[in-house]
């Protein structure tokens, strides 16, 4: 068993967006731990553990969904911590969507078509890397992109678009959160020296290339454009039925723990059970139990 440590996630939680400050949030920080690399492996696998023993139950009772939300630089460890928090789950009751530069068939829809689309039933958990949020990140940074959507020049497309989508999101995550899904959204908080760093890395190791598009650097030049975004996305969109977690993201150790303990926290917040048996089914219990013992 590792050891018993305060919890992390509420630390992180931000579910008032007002006057949130990106700034104020260290990308370094690890609440003041300094757990060896076996002392984090033993926390991450009871976490493991104890989120498959959840996710049963949510499959079981077939009620309510999760749904979890990942955003990031690129470089900061989405892959990663999805891969180490999900790993040890049943995969038929999770399933990992992640969403890049829009298809035509996309872009022939509202920005909200093909996430909803990607929901997870009832009774799963639903992973989306990458999400919405895109709307009001990567196309606020290059508003270029917003042309490509096709919206028409009659409804007076303009710098007004970013709150009427913060709107949209918020409406939309109500309406799930009224509807039996648990949200949980994390930013995966790198920093730039960082992400410099995990990019050298993938140009010097060769089993890293796959992972370096030269297309990243240019991102990287669009920086404090991107930390605005974010800011006022998390500002805008922060509510108790779906809170970010403003997540450090510089150690990898740290960033798969506050993840895991938040997943966990979301699965106990449902106060999950087994389906109660009703007396009928109880009866036809005894009746297979009986017929079985006889054969
Ligand atoms: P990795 O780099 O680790 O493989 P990734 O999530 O960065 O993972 P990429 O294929 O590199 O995957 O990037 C996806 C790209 O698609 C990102 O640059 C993202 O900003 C972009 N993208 C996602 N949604 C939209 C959108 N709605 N409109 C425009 N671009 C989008
Ligand atoms: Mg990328």
């Amino acid at each position: 068993m590792a050891k018993a440590l305060p919890s992390l996630c509420d630390r992180y939680r931000v579910d008032d967006g007002r006057g949130f400050r990106l700034k104020r949030h260290d990308p370094g920080d690890s609440a003041g731990m300094s757990i060896d690399k076996e002392e984090a492996r033993l926390r991450l696998r009871d976490g493991v553990a104890r989120i498959d023993a959840l996710q049963t139950m949510l499959y079981a009772q077939d009620r309510w969904s999760l749904l979890l939300i990942f955003q990031a630089m690129d470089a900061a460890g989405k892959d990663g911590a999805i891969k180490h928090v999900m790993s040890g789950i049943n995969p038929q009751g999770c399933q990992v969507h992640a969403f890049k530069a829009p298809s035509p068939e996309e872009l022939d829809h509202d920005f909200l078509w093909r996430t909803t689309r990607a929901l997870p039933e009832r009774g799963r958990i639903g992973i989306f890397n990458r999400s919405y949020y895109e709307e009001v990140l990567v196309v606020r940074v290059h508003p270029e992109l917003l042309k490509a959507q096709k919206l028409p020049p009659e409804l007076g497309v303009g710098k007004g678009i970013w709150k009427q989508r913060y709107a949209a999101i918020r409406d939309h995550e109500r309406h799930l959160a009224e509807n039996g899904y648990v949200i949980r959204k994390f930013f995966l908080n790198v920093s730039k020296d960082e992400q410099k760093r995990r990019f050298l890395e993938r140009l010097e190791e060769p089993q890293k290339h796959w992972k370096f598009a030269p297309g990243d650097i240019e991102e990287r030049r669009y920086w404090d454009d991107y930390q605005e975004a974010y800011e006022d996305a998390i500002r805008a969109t922060a509510a108790p039925h779906a809170p970010w977690l403003v997540v450090p993201a510089d150690q990898k150790w740290f960033t798969r723990l506050v993840v895991m303990e938040a997943v966990v926290e979301a699965l106990e917040s449902m106060r999950l059970d087994y389906p109660e048996i009703d007396p009928a089914a109880r009866r036809a219990f005894a009746r297979a139990r009986a017929a079985l013992e006889k054969e």
